[in-house]
Formats: structure tokens, C-alpha cells, sequence
């Protein structure tokens, strides 16, 4: 069953139509992914699903409901969170205080508490620097930090906006790796990518848009197969 479902959705920047009526859907426990190059719309597909910008036309149903209409605030409580493009840590607090901004939908401090506790064994790096200024993390801890952050308010469904974006090879890695032990726990994830070919690897199917229009989807794995995929986005 469909736990998200983008319906013939168009955004417009003033004139300019940045998504020209784009369908999909994310099953329960899927991975999937949605992949293109710079300003095929990637960044306006989640904004528009998180309610951070304003929708022209068609719907977002998330759960069975249409939430054209909820406040972006609300849908953190309803089970969706998204990191953001460039991670968007609270560089002045703490790695300790930036997963307490997440839990504020929790308002249980003994759960909390716990929830901090297994965000930090999942992420051992965060655990050792639960006291640094996030704002001098590295780059890959600054993503960890914004995913810790992120599944702080346990949701049911994770949008992820280029994660590997800025990363070297080595935490790519590992961010990816965390997405696939995410997967496994039991959320459901969108995850946007410029790094095709790791998003697919990763993703149960894909859908790739290009200039505000789903142009290709299928299983991740006979996309990574398709000739025109792997010359137009996987560098083979
Ligand atoms: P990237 O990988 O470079 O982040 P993207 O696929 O996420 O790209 P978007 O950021 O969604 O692409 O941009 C889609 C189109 O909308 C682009 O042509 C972009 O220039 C345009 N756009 C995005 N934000 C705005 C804005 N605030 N005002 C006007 N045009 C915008």
C-alpha cells in the first residue's frame, strides 16, 4: 500500500513551472528514489510534499489522507521528517542539543532520554561528540547529526534531500549504509540524489525527472541496467 502518493503535481517560481504535473508513490517499507540532474526539480518535489512551498496544482495523500491543507508543522507529527538539502544543523547548539530540537513532538524526558540514547548507538560518532558545537563537525557528522535529528520524531516515512551531497567517498558510505539499517528498522524513505548510482543501489525503484517531468521509472535495479540511465546519469 501506498504510504505517499504524489498526484499530478505542478509548482510554479512566478512564471516559470519548475514541476510540470509529476506522479508517484512510495510503498510502506520501500526505498525509492528519485534521481536528476541539477534543477530537474528534486528540492521542489520534497519542499512541495513537506508543505515548505506552495502548491499549484494536484495532491499529496500521505496515509490515506490528502494533506494539500495541513501546515508543514503538523506532518512532523503525523509521522513524516525530512533532512533538508545542506543539512541545516543549528551550528551554535550542541550535537546533544540539536537531537533534543527533534524530540519536540515527545514530550516524555525519560523517552527522550532513551530516544537520544539510540540515535547515539546508531550513530557512534554523534555519541562521542554529544557535547561538541555542531558547527564544528565535519560535513558527513553534519548529516548524521541532521538525520539523528530527523528520526528523533520516529517517523513512519524519512525524505531525504541529497544526502551525499559534499561528502567524501568514505562517509557517502556510510550515510548510505544508515540509510539501508533506517530501511530495515521500519521506515519508509524517500531518498532525492544527484549520486544515482548509489541511490539506486540502495533503492527498491527509482523514477528519474528531469526538467519537472517523471521522464523513466522502474525497479531500482533494471534502472541501473537501462543504457540511457547509465549514460546519462551514471557515467558509464
Ligand atoms: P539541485 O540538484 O541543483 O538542487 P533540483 O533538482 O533540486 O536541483 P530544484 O532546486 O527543485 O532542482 O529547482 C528546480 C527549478 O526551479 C530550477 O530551474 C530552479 O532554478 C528553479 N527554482 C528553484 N527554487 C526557485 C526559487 N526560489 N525561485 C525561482 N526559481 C526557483
Amino acid at each position: 500500500m501506498a504510504l505517499l502518493e504524489v498526484k499530478d503535481l505542478q509548482v510554479y517560481y512566478g512564471v516559470i513551472r519548475a514541476l510540470k504535473g509529476i506522479s508517484f508513490h512510495v510503498d510502506q517499507g520501500e526505498i525509492v528514489s528519485l534521481i536528476g540532474a541539477n534543477g530537474a526539480g528534486k528540492t521542489t518535489t520534497m519542499q512541495s510534499i513537506m508543505r515548505l512551498i506552495p502548491i499549484k496544482s494536484g495532491c499529496v495523500v500521505y496515509d490515506g489522507n490528502e494533506i494539500n491543507k495541513i501546515p508543514g508543522h503538523k506532518l512532523v507529527g503525523m509521522g513524516m521528517s525530512q533532512v533538508p538539502e545542506g543539512r541545516r544543523v543549528f551550528q551554535e547548539l550542541t550535537v546533544y542539543e540539536n537531537l533534543l530540537l527533534g524530540a519536540y513532538t515527545q514530550k516524555d524526558k525519560k523517552k527522550i532520554k532513551e530516544d537520544i540514547d539510540e540515535i547515539c548507538t546508531r550513530f557512534p560518532r554523534l555519541g562521542e561528540r554529544k557535547s561538541q558545537i555542531a558547527g564544528t563537525l565535519s560535513g558527513g557528522e553534519q548529516q548524521m547529526l541532521a538525520m539523528g535529528r530527523a528520526l528523533m520524531s520516529k517517523p513512519r516515512i524519512l525524505l531525504l534531500d541529497e544526502p551525499s551531497m559534499g561528502l567524501s567517498p568514505l562517509f557517502v558510505g556510510e550515510i548510505f549504509k544508515i540509510i539501508e539499517e533506517v530501511s530495515k528498522a521500519g521506515t519508509t524513505v524517500l531518498l532525492v540524489e544527484q549520486n544515482a548510482k548509489k541511490a539506486l543501489s540502495i533503492a527498491d525503484r527509482g523514477y528519474v525527472l528531469e526538467t519537472g517531468k517523471i521522464v523513466k521509472t522502474g525497479k531500482a535495479a533494471d534502472l541501473l541496467n537501462d543504457d540511457s540511465i547509465k549514460k546519462a546519469y551514471l557515467g558509464e
